[in-house]
C-alpha cells in the first residue's frame, strides 16, 4: 500500500476466542466502520479516536455471539449493545442475518441497515463492497474493500479462515452453500486480494487469495461432492 492510499486500515486481535476485528475507513474523511465489534469494544472505538478517526457505523459478518457480543458458555459479552452506547451509528447486517443479529444481540432491528449482496458503502475513496457469503449461517457476510489503483482487501469473518474455513455443523449452516460461497464467490477474486480473517487460527493473521487457492484445501476440492464429504457431511 502506498502512501497515496486513503485507506485506513487496521487488524486487531480482541477476546477469550481469538477473534480477528477491523476498523476500515477513509483517511481523508476521518471516517471508519468496525467490524464485528464483540469484545473490548471500548478499546476498539478508543484505538481510532486515538488515530483520529471517528467511528461511524458498524458491519457485521454473522449473528455468533464472539462477532456481536450476547450470552456464550455463561460468558456475557458486551457486544453490539456497548457499541450503541458509545457510538451509536448504523449496524450493516445482511437482511438474512438480522432476525438472529437482533436476537443474539439484543438490538432492535431498527438500528439496523439491512443489505443485500453487492451492495456498496463508501467512505472517502474506500468502497466497502458486501459478499454474501452464506454456509457458515444463511447471512453470513464478507467485505470486499475496494480502492483505485490498491489491490482489494477481503475481511472474510468466519467463511474463510487461512487454511481452512467456517464450521457447517452449527445450526443454520448449510455445507452445500458454504462451497459455493468459497469456490464460486472468493475463489473467483483475484489473486492479489489480500485475506483478512475473522479468527486467528493459523500463524499468520493476513494472506492473499492466489495463496489460498494454492494452500487452503477447502479452495482445493474438486467438486461439491468431494467437498461434502471432506466436511464430513
Ligand atoms: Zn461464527
Amino acid at each position: 500500500m502506498s502512501d497515496e492510499s486513503d485507506l485506513y486500515f487496521r487488524q486487531i486481535a480482541v477476546g477469550d476466542m481469538a477473534n480477528l476485528v477491523y476498523l476500515v475507513g477513509s483517511r481523508s474523511t476521518r471516517e471508519a466502520l468496525v467490524v464485528d465489534p464483540a469484545w473490548s469494544v471500548d478499546s476498539l472505538i478508543d484505538q481510532a479516536e486515538q488515530d483520529g478517526i471517528k467511528v461511524v457505523g458498524a458491519l457485521v459478518t454473522h449473528y455468533h455471539q464472539d462477532h456481536i457480543g450476547g450470552s456464550i458458555f455463561g460468558m456475557e459479552i458486551e457486544g453490539l449493545e456497548r457499541f450503541m452506547d458509545r457510538s451509536p451509528g448504523p449496524i450493516h447486517v445482511q437482511k438474512l442475518e438480522a432476525e438472529g443479529v437482533a436476537k443474539v444481540s439484543g438490538i432492535p432491528r431498527s438500528e439496523f441497515r439491512e443489505h443485500e449482496g453487492g451492495d456498496i458503502i463508501e467512505l472517502g475513496g474506500i468502497r466497502v463492497r458486501l459478499l454474501h457469503t452464506p454456509g457458515h449461517t444463511p447471512g453470513s457476510q464478507c467485505f470486499l474493500v475496494e480502492e483505485a489503483g490498491q489491490p482489494s482487501q477481503l475481511v472474510s469473518g468466519d467463511t474463510l479462515f487461512l487454511g481452512s474455513c467456517g464450521r457447517v455443523d452449527l445450526p443454520g449452516s448449510d455445507p452445500e452453500q458454504m462451497y459455493e460461497s468459497l469456490n464460486g464467490t472468493l475463489r473467483k477474486l483475484p489473486d492479489e486480494t489480500l485475506v483478512f480473517p475473522g479468527h486467528l487460527y493459523s500463524e499468520e493473521a493476513q494472506s492473499t487469495i492466489g495463496e489460498q487457492k494454492e494452500t487452503n484445501p477447502f479452495l482445493r476440492v474438486a467438486n461439491l461432492e468431494t467437498f461434502l464429504q471432506f466436511m464430513g457431511a
